[in-house]
Order: structure tokens, then C-alpha cells, then sequence
């Protein structure tokens, strides 16, 4: 099974529809060998803020030196996103490889004399549960589904748990009150466990203290124990102080914008104090890091400047109301161009009174997924009929930048699915765009002896025969770029073909390279690589990317030198710059060069690969050095996740 079938398997499950309740999941965990008995959990409820709760207290636990596991839904980009470990979403391989184990379980259940159809929700559910207790995760923080009560992830008996607020949403299974969703909520409260509440309105917050009472669950108001002052604030976040009873913490600056962020995090700051209770000890130090390194994508998400533009998920009446007070406060005076598409079964009418008369122009488009609703349908409920209707979110936004004014902000909202198309348009146009201004920028020859990363330099130097970039990638690994040069020209001087390197005397060959360093390791490697082409290859270099890979000593980044240098093969050689570089822009967000290479050649077009890679390289060498990034100077800062924050500025 590969990945896309994998996924395809997973969605399809999706015609099960949506089922409330707790018994599929038992049974399908009790297959898994419970997981979930294996965990300490922190389980999160709410209306709003539920992923920025997750995300705070994630991210301190993370600084705190555990290893988190965090299960929120739904994704933006990626299905993986919604089982991460210390940020970094689930590998496509470790999805394929749980899939494969839960497939003949979730048929098998589904053949029983009464049958248990999984849906495709329960089925993440224990898919998470299942990896974070097979990669040993010391937390996981789960964000509850839909409600509570009867959501899947409600078979855990947390550490801690927390409900952020209550307003309508769901209604047709939650209830039509705000007292009937909170007790759908409060559902989540178990016996003697400490439960953290949001919750100000007067009914809800009520319903929660009778659970928390019967439950015998020691409850804790955030807002009563965690008092913010907010010194700062601006669309790239809040700068603040906290008092809590066990903490008092100055001059945080959290990344997450708008002011309701601080509830937000007075839930999170309050679900840490319970830990500490529970004897995991967390300094005041590591809580203002954590808090400083969260993050949530898709909320508030500056994504690009000249325009700017901002990508935010927000899909129900309170949230567009928490929007429009945000949009009023931080970007008065500024025209907003909005780019809005929803989905069905939400309250439209609702979403547009908070913020139809805040836009200056309107697109309504929709978001391609089989529930968005057609732009002429969405539109029925607008007052003033000055919009204009746009097939895809794509589309949209090439519009919107097209009649924006330089002081414009463009806002992409209305739904998850928006925002996730709006952010997969954002990185596309993205990448062309940084494109065009580093070609301008390193013109070919215009760094010599800085031409393109680690053996760039040397490959032009020397024959590019596809024998020579093998060999000379070998011995550029871990040394300069004149190290791995000398070396080189000494060694094919002696000995310039593999059938004479592979009978090559080893002590000979470690005198001849020498200068790259690492000589003794090299040497082996040298000479090994060069047996095996003699042995399997009638001496020549493979073309294809799994021969070479199979040469001892050959990974990915030398396969794919001998593949771009050597054959002129398309590929992506992935090193340290490219990797480094392609996490601060915001294309990818891996832990490794090899995950990176992943993900780079699914996104960029082919025709990029090379050029791209030759940039980057370069830019990493000029401006975005891995010893201190020269933000300020960069010229592609409007278009780089971190030099957008840390530029701080609007057009
Ligand atoms: S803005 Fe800063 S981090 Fe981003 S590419 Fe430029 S130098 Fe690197």
C-alpha cells in the first residue's frame, strides 16, 4: 500500500458519515492493545481555541524536554498534520504503516454479527493513540472532535483537561441552547480529575461547575487564577506579563494575534499549573519560551507581504465576531479585502453580519471540497450585492490581489478549506515568486567560488563524468569547498576510473584525500562504491535514484548530485541550506534533509528543482547564513515565514 492509497482507503470512510459515541472506538482500541491506557493525556474541549490551547501547552511541554504527541483536527495542508510529535507532523510512511495494521481490524469489525462501521474520525483517532503510544510520546494533548461527551476521543481518563468556552456550534447534534452544548462538553470531566475552564457566560459556566462537582473533579477558572497584562499588541501577536498563583512571568511575546489569544492562553497557563501539581515540575523559564515557540497555522497567518495578505480559518458567528474585534483593533484605518468562502451545515448569515460591512471589496468564492457551498448560494445571505462571485479560492485571491491597493490587506477566511486552498495558492505563487527575485539576484557566475553549495565549486571545476561527481560528493561531505577540491584533483591523478579505484591500495588512497578529512571513512567508502560498480554496474555510475542508493555509502544528497551534476537529471539535492531554508520560509516544516527532499519535490514543479536548489544554496550562503540570518537585508523577507515575523511591519 502506498501513501495515496493509504489516504484513499482512510477518506472513504468518510461515507460511514459521522457517528456519535464511544463504542467503535473501544472496540477498535481493544484490538490495538488499548494505547490509550499507555498515555498521559491532556484532553481539550470548546467551542473556539481548542488548537490554540493544544498548541500552548504542546509547545511548553516540548521546551519542558518531553516528547509531545498532539492530535488536533481538521488539517490545513496535510492529513499528517493532525498527528504530530514535538510539532512535526506524522510521516507519510509511519500513516502507511498504521493503516496497514488498522485496515484488517476496522473490516474485521465491520463483519461482526452486529456490525461496527468505524467512521473516519474514530479511525484517526486510533491511529493517533496508536502512534503516539508506539513512538512513546511522555504527553499527548488531544483536541476533542465535535462536543464531548460522545466524541471518540473521549474514552481517555486525562491528566488534566480543559474546556475554553461555549457558544453555538453543531446544534443539530450538540443541542439548540448554550446549556445543552455546555453539558455535551463538560462531558469530558472525569472522576477526581482537575478540569480548567474558560467558560465567562453566566449558563454554560454554571453547567460546568454541577459536572465538575458530581464528578468529584477539582475545577479551576482560567480567568480567575491566570491574570494577563497586555502591554502590546499588533497582527503578528501580543507582547504580555502573567501572575498566576504558582507563576509570574514579564515580557512574553507570543506569535498567536489577536486579543482573544490571551484567554487562550490563561486555559493553557492554568492546565500547566495542574501538571506542575502532578509533580512535572515546569520553570517559568521554559513556559515563556514554550508560550514564545507556539504556533497554529491558518489562524491570523501572515502570510506574505507586497500585498499582504492574512489566511485565517475562522467559520462560525463567534468566531467571525472574535475576527471582527481583531480586525478593528489591530488593523483600523485599513481597507479589508476579503476572500471568503464556507461550507455547508454553518451559519452563514451569522459569519457575515460580524464582518460583511468590514470589506472593502468581496470575493465569494468556495473551497474545493464536496461540502463547500457554490459562491451564488453563500452570497444570498450578504446585504450588499458590490461582491463578486469567484469560482476557486485560487482564483480568488489572484483577483483580490489584482484590485488591492498597496495598504490593502487581503483576508482569507470562512473555513478550514479555504484556508488550506488558500495557503496551498500562497506557497505556489510563493515559490514562483521567490524565484524570480533570487534568480535576479545570483545571476549564474555572479559568486565565484561560491557557486552552488558544498560541491558545487568543485563538480565545476573538475570533469562533471558522472564517476567524478560520485566520488567528488563523497569527499565534500562534512569539509570546505577547497578541501574537497584538492583532494579530488590528488586522487583522480592516481586514479581516474572505478575499476582502478576499486583495486586501489586503501592506505594510498587515504594519503591521497587527506585534505577532505574524515580520510580514513572516505577512503572505505571510495573504494567500496567503486567495487560495487565494477561488480553490478559494468563499471559505470547508475542513472537511477534506487541503484545509487544502493552503493555503500551513497545517500540521498550524493545519489541526487550524480543525478542533477552528473546526468542532468532533474532532482533535488537537499543539504543543510536547503533544509534550513525551506522550514524558515514556510514550505515544509521537517525534521530532516530526507523528509524535506519529500516534500520539496512534491511541491515545487520539476522544471524548478535544479535552479531552485541552486538558489537556495546560494541564498544560504550570502544572506540566510546558519550562523544569523540577515533578515533585515533579505530581499525575500515579505515572502519568508520567519523574516515576516521578525520584520514585524505591514506595507
Ligand atoms: S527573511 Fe531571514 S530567515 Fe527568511 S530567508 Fe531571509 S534571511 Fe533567511
Amino acid at each position: 500500500m502506498n501513501y495515496d492509497e493509504a489516504l484513499h482507503w482512510l477518506y472513504e470512510l468518510q461515507f460511514f458519515g459521522m457517528k456519535l459515541g464511544l463504542e467503535n472506538t473501544l472496540a477498535l482500541l481493544k484490538e490495538l492493545d488499548n494505547p490509550y491506557k499507555k498515555l498521559q493525556v491532556i484532553h481539550v474541549a470548546g467551542t473556539n481555541g481548542k488548537g490554540s490551547v493544544c498548541a500552548f501547552v504542546s509547545s511548553v511541554l516540548k521546551e519542558a524536554g518531553y516528547r509531545v504527541g498532539t492530535y488536533t483536527s481538521p488539517h490545513l495542508l496535510e492529513y499528517g498534520e493532525r498527528i504530530s510529535i514535538n510539532g512535526y507532523p506524522m510521516k507519510r510512511s509511519d500513516f502507511v504503516r498504521s493503516v496497514e495494521r488498522i485496515k484488517p481490524i476496522i473490516e474485521k469489525l465491520a463483519n461482526l454479527r452486529e456490525p461496527k462501521k468505524c467512521t473516519f474520525f474514530e479511525t484517526s483517532t486510533a491511529i493517533a493513540l496508536d502512534h503516539f503510544a508506539r513512538k512513546k510520546v511522555d504527553f499527548a494533548v488531544l483536541e476533542v472532535g465535535m462536543g464531548g461527551r460522545l466524541d471518540s476521543t473521549n474514552i481517555v481518563d486525562p491528566l488534566a483537561c480543559a474546556i475554553t468556552n461555549i457558544g453555538f456550534e453543531h446544534t443539530q447534534h450538540l443541542g439548540r441552547t448554550l446549556k445543552k452544548i455546555a453539558g455535551e462538553k463538560a462531558g469530558i470531566i472525569k472522576k477526581g480529575r482537575p478540569v480548567v475552564s474558560g467558560v465567562r457566560k453566566t449558563v454554560p459556566a454554571k453547567v460546568i461547575e454541577w459536572k465538575a462537582k458530581e464528578m468529584k473533579a477539582p475545577l479551576t477558572l482560567a480567568h480567575d487564577v491566570v491574570k494577563v497584562e497586555v502591554h502590546s499588541h499588533d497582527i503578528f501577536g501580543i507582547s504580555l506579563s502573567l501572575k498566576s498563583r504558582s507563576y509570574d512571568i514579564t515580557e512574553v511575546r507570543i506569535r498567536l494575534a489577536g486579543r482573544h489569544q490571551v484567554d487562550n492562553l490563561a486555559v493553557a497557563v492554568a492546565l500547566i499549573e495542574e501538571l506542575g501539581k502532578a509533580d512535572f515540575e515546569i520553570s517559568e523559564d521554559v513556559i515563556k519560551s514554550g508560550l514564545e515557540k507556539a504556533r497554529w497555522n491558518g489562524r491570523l497567518q501572515v502570510c506574505q507581504h507586497s500585498p499582504t495578505v492574512i489566511v485565517d480559518c475562522t467559520h462560525n458567528p463567534l468566531g467571525a465576531k472574535t475576527l471582527r474585534a481583531m480586525l478593528d483593533d489591530e488593523l483600523a484605518g485599513r481597507d479589508i479585502v476579503g476572500v471568503v468562502g464556507m461550507v455547508k451545515d454553518k451559519d452563514h448569515l451569522g459569519f457575515f453580519t460580524a464582518l460583511e460591512d468590514r470589506f472593502s471589496n468581496l470575493f465569494v468564492t468556495s473551497p474545493e471540497y464536496d461540502r463547500g457551498v457554490a459562491p451564488e448560494d453563500l452570497a444570498v445571505v450578504l446585504k450588499d450585492d458590490s461582491y463578486e462571485l469567484v469560482d476557486y479560492v485560487a482564483m480568488a485571491i489572484e483577483r483580490a490581489v489584482r484590485v488591492a491597493k498597496k495598504k490593502d490587506i487581503i483576508l482569507v477566511t470562512g473555513s478550514l478549506f479555504t484556508a488550506s486552498d488558500g495557503l496551498e495558492h500562497l506557497a505556489q505563487r510563493k515559490i514562483r515568486q521567490i524565484f524570480r527575485i533570487l534568480k535576479k539576484s545570483y545571476p549564474i557566475g555572479a559568486f565565484p567560488g561560491k557557486e552552488v553549495g558544498d560541491n558545487e565549486t568543485t563538480l565545476k571545476k573538475l570533469d562533471r563524468n558522472p564517476f567524478n561527481v560520485l566520488i567528488g560528493t563523497i569527499l565534500s561531505q562534512r569539509t570546505r569547498d577547497e578541501n574537497t577540491y584538492v583532494a579530488s584533483q590528488r586522487l583522480f591523478a592516481k586514479y581516474s576510473t572505478p575499476e582502478e579505484l576499486a583495486n586501489a591500495d586503501l592506505k594510498v588512497v587515504e594519503e591521497l584525500i587527506k585534505p577532505a578529512g574524515f580520510y580514513k571513512n572516505k577512503a572505505q567508502m571510495i573504494i567500496a562504491a567503486s567495487r560495487a560498480l565494477v561488480d553490478n554496474h559494468d563499471s559505470k555510475v547508475p542513472d537511477e535514484l534506487d541503484d545509487l542508493l544502493a552503493l555503500p555509502g551513497v545517500g540521498r544528497k550524493t545519489a541526487n548530485c550524480v543525478l542533477v551534476y552528473g546526468y542532468k537529471i532533474p532532482a533535488m539535492p537537499v543539504d543543510t541550506h536547503v533544509h534550513r531554508i525551506s522550514n524558515l520560509w514556510g514550505l515544509v516544516n521537517t525534521m530532516t534533509a530526507d523528509e524535506t527532499e519529500d516534500e520539496l519535490v512534491r511541491i515545487i514543479p520539476k522544471k524548478y528543482w535544479i535552479d531552485i536548489n541552486r538558489l537556495m544554496v546560494r541564498h544560504g550562503q550570502v544572506v540566510c547564513k546558519s550562523t544569523g540570518p540577515r533578515c533585515l537585508v533579505c530581499q525575500i523577507a515579505d515572502f519568508c515565514n520567519y523574516g515576516i515575523y521578525q520584520n514585524r511591519r505591514l506595507d
